[in-house]
């Protein structure tokens, strides 16, 4: 039978079911010490500038992770080590990945926390009558490591899947410019020849039940066609971004006018009435319209869209997009974001590869966030300044 990936590092460490029993008995005795390591864990994370840019909700999300790191501590050491122990901190690991905490500092954290749990067995075994030492170290030193393995593995799955997108991309990108072209002449010769039949038909004609139907079905395919293309030309080209200062309103409202929305799908905003951001207003405006179009698809047709927008303590500006319809499913979350990804029949899979790329090309990011109810994606742009900063730093 063939071992999952959590079974067949356990056994390479040796890791058991005693390990297990070891670690529930030292639970009591570094309980009382799990305060003062979550304190250091963040001291040192907010003392170093490359680990504390990974958090960039201030405060009130140190309290929460604080919380959360409570949990995670108890739950290594009261197990049980099983599957679904493997899917939670596998879990954990992709949200390291959504907040961009680089794995150095995902590594040099677990080892603080090695460290003082250490060092309460040590102690411990300094003030005599402690027979269980070398047990519970080992089984320390163990749990750690697999914590490291699952943590490393959500890392390396991110990287496949990213490499896989980058192909995908390339390899869209040749067959784009070829093929988009070659379509757009066809395209526009049925474009110019609908107009002309209308015309022909005359207004009566045309306007009879039957061939309205019909004729309006021909335009919104080649209205669909060239989108598609639209789309897989602007994957293929990667633009960079014609920046200026723009207000985060305005464009919503335009966009929100301009996309071709039922009647029934509202977009209301909530934004700061002088918020702006530093963009490419015609690719914002691409990004926007994409994230409508799918929201006002998943909803059927009716319901509301929300957009907020605050600026943020850092200087950045966060953009959230939501809807009412039914959300994404969780085998789906991973990849909507890949290109030729989709769930629907008449789908192309572009519309959020290409935000994404637009988001990355102004130094921003896009992601799912988990929502009760409907879709919720969160947009975070960069401050320029804080682009600058982090330039020299990274430069
Ligand atoms: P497409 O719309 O052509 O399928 P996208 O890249 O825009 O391509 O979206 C990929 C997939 O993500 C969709 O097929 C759908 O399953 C899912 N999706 C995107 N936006 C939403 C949303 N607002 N609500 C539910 N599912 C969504």
């Amino acid at each position: 039978m063939r071992l999952t990936f959590f079974e067949s590092i356990k056994q390479y460490v040796g890791f058991t079911d005693e390990s297990s029993a070891a670690l529930r008995a030292f639970h009591p005795i570094a309980k009382p010490f799990f305060g003062p390591i979550i304190d250091d864990f963040y001291d040192a994370i907010e003392a170093h500038p490359d680990a504390s840019a990974a958090i960039t909700g201030g405060q009130a999300q140190i309290e929460r992770l604080k919380r959360t790191l409570v949990q995670w501590l108890e739950t290594m050491l009261l197990g049980p080590h099983d599957e679904p122990y493997y899917e939670m901190r596998a879990r954990i690991g992709r949200v390291h990945i959504r907040i961009a905490l680089p794995q150095a500092f995902m590594f040099t954290a677990m080892d603080r926390i090695r460290v003082r749990l250490l060092d309460i067995v040590r102690e411990r075994s300094a003030g005599g009558n402690f027979p269980d030492e070398r047990r519970i170290a080992t089984a320390l030193h163990q749990v750690l490591d697999l914590e490291l393995a699952i943590m490393l593995e959500t890392y390396r799955e991110d990287l496949v899947t990213k490499n896989r997108n980058a192909e995908r991309l390339a390899t869209i990108g040749q067959f784009a410019a070829s093929i988009g072209h070659e379509l757009r002449n066809p395209l526009g010769v049925m474009e110019s020849s609908l107009f002309l039949l209308r015309q022909h038909l005359g207004p009566e004609a045309a306007g009879a039940h039957n061939v309205a139907k019909h004729l309006d079905r021909i335009g919104g395919e080649i209205t669909r066609a060239n989108k598609t293309i639209d789309d897989l030309l602007d994957l293929a080209r990667n633009r960079p971004p014609h920046r200026q200062r723009t207000d985060v309103r305005t464009l919503v409202e335009r966009t929100a006018a301009t996309t071709l929305l039922p009647a029934t799908v509202t977009v209301e905003v909530n934004a700061p009435p002088d918020l702006t951001v530093d963009v490419d207003p015609n690719q914002f405006q691409q990004v926007l319209v994409n994230l409508f179009i799918n929201a006002g698809q998943a909803m059927n047709g009716s319901g509301r869209i929300f957009v907020e927008g605050a600026a943020l303590p850092t200087g950045g500006t966060r953009l959230r997009v939501r809807d009412e319809g039914p959300g994404i499913p969780v085998e789906a979350r991973y990849r909507i974001f890949e290109a030729l990804f989709t769930t629907k029949a008449k789908g192309s899979g572009l519309g959020l590869a290409l935000c994404r790329r637009i988001l990355e090309a102004h130094g921003g990011t896009i992601d799912l966030e988990p929502s009760e109810r409907g879709a919720s994606f969160v947009l975070n742009l960069s401050s320029p300044e804080e682009s600058v900063v982090s330039g020299t730093a990274v430069g």
